[in-house]
């Protein structure tokens, strides 16, 4: 595996290979690699001839500077998953490669509705910051696909809705890969290796309201299966931002479900100071 940290030179690289016809798939990250990651580094290698990871903390999508400072950075691992999964290159840009200009007046991406709600409600700003890198990510490498775990539904959408507004529609075709999770139904995640023991196993509960939404989701008003929902996760010491069933596509709050519009279930809540999100198709 190439390790590059320059765009030009990665974009040299890059140039040569689509010369000859390959196809360049990319799968960006912010390290602390665990199987959702490296799942996404095999859709990639399964579908193109070249597949790229980024590796790259991206400080402006960070809402709470403490979440930021406590990121997990394992390089070293992940260089080695990396190279397990034969990943082809690695961009490793520092902050200044990411944004030569600073950070100073970025552009605002107009995301409409998606940024007021769950995700964009409770962490304000973390959207634009997302738009930020992955826009700059886009520009150097130009992939042909770019892959991304169903796990940050709302990110998915969001980075749909980048494509388009940038124009690269008809050259990038996103691929949204399955959630990986733990034997026990727990979604990977870079943040899971903060928990501690206790709150590892409690952690559990987050999947689990989940699929209880997706057992007994019936035709009808969804507020007393919500209401459940909330206190299954209080019970097991959560400090929840939301427990939410959406419609798929537009993200508004389904009311009354009438049995066939294709819903999803979402949540995101803190175990302690480590905050987790999930969620899942409830049909
Ligand atoms: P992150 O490093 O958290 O920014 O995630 C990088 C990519 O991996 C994003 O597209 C995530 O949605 C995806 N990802 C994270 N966790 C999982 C998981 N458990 N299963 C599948 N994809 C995941």
């Amino acid at each position: 595996m190439l390790l590059v940290k320059k765009s030009d030179e990665l974009q040299t690289i890059l140039n040569e290979k689509r010369k000859k016809g390959y196809s360049i798939g990319f799968v960006p990250t912010m390290g602390a690699l665990h199987a959702g990651h490296t799942s996404l580094i095999a859709s990639s290698g399964k579908e193109n001839t070249l597949t790229i990871a980024s590796i790259f903390v991206n400080p402006s999508q960070f809402n709470d500077p403490d979440d930021l400072k406590k990121y997990p950075l394992t390089i070293e691992m992940d260089i080695y998953n990396l190279e397990a999964s034969f990943c082809d290159i690695l961009f490793y840009p520092g902050t200044e490669e990411m944004y030569p200009a600073g950070f100073n007046k970025p552009l605002q991406y107009d995301l409409g509705f998606l940024e007021t709600v769950l995700e964009g409600k409770y962490r304000p700003g973390h959207f634009q910051g997302v738009c930020q890198a992955m826009h700059r990510l886009l520009n150097i490498i130009k992939p042909d696909n770019l892959y991304l775990g169903q796990k940050d539904y709302q990110q998915c959408m969001v980075i749909k809705r980048l494509i388009e507004l940038i124009g690269l529609n008809n050259k990038v075709s996103v691929k949204v890969c399955p959630t990986i999770r733990e034997p026990d139904g727990l979604a990977m995640s870079s943040r899971n290796i903060r928990l501690g023991p206790e709150e590892r196993k409690k952690a559990t509960g987050i999947a689990q309201v989940l699929n209880h939404l997706k057992n007994y989701l019936k035709p009808g008003s969804t507020k007393e299966i919500l209401n459940e929902a909330g206190k299954m996760l209080e019970k097991d010491d959560f400090r929840t931002d939301y427990i939410e069933i959406a419609d798929r596509s537009t993200f508004e709050h389904v009311k009354n479900w009438d049995g066939k519009q294709k819903v999803i279930g979402l949540a995101a809540a803190y175990m302690n100071d480590v905050r987790l999100i999930d969620n899942l198709f409830l049909n």
